[in-house]
């Protein structure tokens, strides 16, 4: 039989294993750990000889569901769970780096894994190398100088900028690097970066896997060998997803298709609508003509994702005016939920910078990051309208 779609497998794939008593349902486990009454049997599944659970830092039946669905959603063979996003980054980086090593990346990654690099991994001697977002030649030379991880994130997190992830694979694959790509942006629906060339893909399933932001938990996929490592990590270092998390976040997953396929489309009129309002200074989504990753994007992504931002003239000033004034949009700092998210990249995604570091990754300090939610598109159109009327007039002009 043909291979089912992505809204198919999104609802079926990774369940079935784990379903007891006829339940049609992956039920929560909440059991620290897993008894055995024969030695042997004891011994065997301990070693890894034969498939079960043990104590719950290592596997759970629940957790195992989730890392099932994300492995499947990804088209890889292995696949590992984490408590968060961030504990995905930092075990995994942890798993691949020793002192003396290098790591090439781009300057505009999330602000927590920026912070990786600028911060922790300095402290263990390993070598970071940061390349203009975009500037591909630049990475390709940084790259080609030798490096034991190539890093990237794409679309990335607030200004949505695109990087080429064949080619980079490709560069990766010629230094003999393994190539990581952050896929938390655009999800397994509009992009697949392993099928690109990718070794390794990572999700914050906190943000669109689970979609309704009551959950933290973080993924990685890969090839067995490589997953295998991770998770080894993972379990002596203890950053394990919780079960309850992963119920939720498998049940979240089961609408991912539904729900991005809707952000999307939100996203594309929105942005086009921000481009007519005067107070707008810029507006940031690779789904725009005019946007220097489009071409790539229309290459590399089935959608242009459910993620923009723009920036308002007037900066800090103008923010504090408009973003009270929704109605249908938490003001938080989160992204990728059924509803519509907004907040100032300088309380956001990049918080832990400086406004000098922001600068420097191209965020200006009136940048809004907009999560478009899944809301009847017209009630989102009509709040942007009421919160710039809001704004007085000589706000931006003045300022
Ligand atoms: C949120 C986010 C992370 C970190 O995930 P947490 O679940 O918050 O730890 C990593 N990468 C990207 C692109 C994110 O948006």
């Amino acid at each position: 039989m043909e291979q089912a779609k992505m809204g198919t497998r999104a609802i079926w794939s990774g369940e079935a294993e784990q379903l007891a008593f006829g339940a049609t349902q992956v039920p929560v486990v909440h059991s620290v750990s897993f008894g055995y009454d024969d030695m042997d049997e004891w011994y065997d599944v301990a070693i890894g000889k034969k498939p079960g659970h043990i104590y719950g830092r290592n596997t759970n039946p629940t957790v195992q569901a989730f890392e099932a669905k994300i492995k499947d959603l990804e088209g890889a063979d292995a696949a590992t769970s984490f408590s968060t996003g961030m504990a995905a980054i930092s075990n995994t980086l942890g798993t691949l780096l020793v002192p003396g090593e290098r790591i090439v990346s781009i300057k505009d990654t999330y602000g927590g894994t920026n912070k990786i690099f600028t911060e922790f991994l300095p402290r263990l001697e390993v070598d970071v190398e940061l390349c203009e977002t975009g500037d591909h030649e630049a990475i390709e030379k940084e790259v080609a100088k030798g490096c034991k991880v190539l890093y990237l994130e794409t679309p990335t997190n607030p200004t949505v900028k695109v990087t080429d992830i064949k080619r980079m694979a490709r560069a990766g694959k010629e230094a003999g690097a393994i190539v990581i790509v952050d896929n938390t942006f655009a999800t397994p629906i509009n992009q697949n970066p392993l099928a690109l060339g990718a070794d390794l893909v990572i999700h914050s399933a906190t943000k669109y896997l689970g979609g309704h932001a009551d959950a933290l938990g973080g993924a990685v996929c890969g090839s067995e060998e490589l997953v295998e490592s991770i998770y080894h990590y993972r379990e002596i270092n203890g950053a394990t997803m919780d079960p309850m998390s992963a119920y939720l976040l498998l049940r979240g997953m089961k609408t991912l298709k539904l729900r991005v396929d809707k952000q999307c489309e939100n996203a594309m009129i929105i942005a086009n609508y921000l481009q007519t309002i005067d107070a707008v200074e810029g507006v940031y989504y690779p789904g725009l003509e005019d946007h220097p990753g489009h071409d790539i994007a229309t290459e590399q992504v089935k959608q242009y994702g459910g993620m923009l931002s723009f920036s308002v003239k007037g900066g800090v000033e103008t923010i504090r005016h408009l973003l009270p004034k929704f109605k249908y949009a938490n003001r938080a700092a989160n992204l990728g939920s059924v509803e519509t998210i907004i907040g100032p990249s300088r309380t956001t995604s990049h918080v832990e910078c400086t406004p000098e570091e922001r600068a420097a990754m191209g965020i200006p300090e009136g940048l809004i990051r907009y999560s478009a939610g899944i809301e009847d598109v017209e009630d989102l159109l009509n709040d942007l309208e009421q919160a710039f009327q809001s704004l007085p007039t000589d706000i931006f002009v003045t300022a």
